[in-house]
């Protein structure tokens, strides 16, 4: 089962996520429980790289509703960078005073030596010894490994050196048989404004929603098609699948979707509020847009940026404006438009009256670039 839920009172979106997912069916009383984000650099949320505090705030209420008493926020930034710095400029230590849970830096933790697939491992004790690890990523995208969520989100339960390590080994196979051997309990992630194209952030696509699910690799591969990459082209979800971590997302999986109606609008083309970063100014020309949901948006931007961008002379039409227009429709403003919308690729169910069109509300952007000429 998987649970999204979209707004922008993120404390409330990711409460609200658990409260209508399956964890209660894994959780239980009077356990220790600890919350890996992802604070890779000490940089705001809001940039695309690290997860929102907000988010761990929800899950804080959630487990304390719950009747949870021990909380942990355990993390290791990457090398070169402070995890108490991050802490700190990230918002969790303000978290910490506010509901006195306790901060872990794992750079400062013991590592236990285990082995699996060959490959040696160092990892954290106070990871291992979670009785339920709440694995918090950012939703992003990354320069080596195309997606990092939830399987490579615990590369941060490993000491530095073991991080570099992994890099050599080529890091699918690792992160894969690293998921074998710390077990995520449940996931909750974070997909609020996650970065286009690298990790560390600069190019963050709003999209304000909340994935919840109990694995990793079925939470994983939807994600990655949420970014516009089939599961099989990310090499450790493979791994994964071969190493028993768990199943891809299939039309099989319960999917839950709360609160459609607070995706956001993004309004680029009129003159309110513009949420569609700069990135997406290169790719202005060549969509017609008309009341787009952000995440719809978002999705359609993704499915460019790997494609490059090129249209081949082809046009795009997204958002609510195109409900009941049919591909015959020419509005007279848009140079797009009367250009000839024959030719219009529609994005989204709201363009189901056009010729060609990707299902979907909002499409996954995988779907939207095997649509792109
Ligand atoms: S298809 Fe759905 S997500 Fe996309 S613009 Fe229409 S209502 Fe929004």
């Amino acid at each position: 089962m998987l649970t999204i839920n979209y707004g922008k009172d993120y404390v409330k979106t990711a409460y609200d996520a658990l409260a209508a997912s399956d964890i209660k069916t894994y959780l239980q009383k009077n356990i220790a429980v600890s919350i890996k984000p992802n604070l890779v650099v000490e940089r705001p949320a809001s940039e695309g790289a690290t997860t929102h505090p907000e988010v761990a705030e929800g899950i804080i209420q959630f487990l304390k509703d719950f009747g949870i008493k021990e909380i942990k926020i355990i993390e290791n930034s990457a090398c070169g960078h402070s995890t108490k710095l991050a802490f700190r400029s990230c918002g969790y230590e303000a978290l910490q005073k506010k509901y006195n849970v306790s901060l872990k830096d794992l750079k400062d933790d013991r590592f236990i030596p285990l082995k699996h697939e060959g490959i040696d491992f160092q990892i954290s004790e106070t990871a291992l010894n979670s009785d339920f690890l709440i694995n918090v990523p950012v939703l992003k995208a990354h320069c080596q490994t195309r997606l990092t969520c939830c399987m490579k989100n615990l590369k941060g339960c490993m000491p530095q050196s073991e991080m570099r390590r992994f890099h050599s080994l080529g890091l699918h196979k690792p992160i894969a048989a690293l998921n074998v051997l710390l077990k995520t309990h449940y996931c909750v992630v974070d997909g609020i404004c996650g970065d286009l194209s690298f990790e560390e952030g600069g190019t963050p696509i709003e999209a304000n929603r909340i994935i919840a699910g109990q694995n990793p690799l079925l939470t994983d591969s939807y994600c990655a098609e949420l970014i516009g990459y089939n599961p099989d082209d990310i090499g450790y979800l493979s791994y994964g699948i071969k190493y028993g971590v768990g199943e891809y997302y299939s039309q099989k999986t319960k999917i839950v979707e709360l609160n459609t109606e607070h995706k956001p609008v993004c309004r680029i083309n009129s003159e309110g509020t513009q949420s569609v970063p700069r990135i997406a100014d290169k790719y202005r020309s060549l969509i017609d847009e008309d009341r787009a949901c952000s995440v719809c948006y978002a999705a359609l931007i993704f499915a460019l940026h790997r494609k490059g961008g090129s249209m081949r002379g082809r046009k795009i039409c997204i958002g609510q404006g195109f409900k009941n227009k049919g591909s015959a429709y020419t509005g007279a403003a848009s140079s797009l438009r009367t250009a000839g919308s024959s030719e219009c690729l529609g994005i989204g169910n709201c363009t189901q009256g056009f010729k060609n069109y990707v299902k979907g509300c909002p499409p996954k952007a995988a779907d939207i670039l095997g649509m792109l000429p």
